[in-house]
């Protein structure tokens, strides 16, 4: 899973790698997840342009969701936001 932490300007920050061409993914817009088409697999991250590619080149069946759709799956998992008091 080519997630990886990266530091820029001496911050720390995680960054998406693409399996096909090791290129980052710099926006979820640009992403795609393919998995293997079973019950517990892995998330392969790539660019959309080469999610086909990745997905061809494998033997055994996968399925894709955009890169947005799994972050938003991910966001799901985070409590609700505190309510703003109006002033
Ligand atoms: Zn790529």
């Amino acid at each position: 899973m080519p997630i990886r932490i990266v530091v820029v300007d001496k911050a720390s920050v995680p960054v998406v790698l693409c399996e096909v061409c090791q290129q980052r993914i710099d926006s979820a817009k640009d992403g795609n997840v393919d998995w293997r088409a079973v019950d517990t697999s892995e998330p392969q991250f790539t660019h959309k342009g080469c999610s086909a590619a990745f997905r061809n080149g494998q033997s055994y069946v996968h399925k894709s969701m955009e890169l947005i759709a799994f972050v938003e799956g991910l966001a799901s998992l985070l409590p609700p936001a505190p309510k703003k008091e109006r002033q």
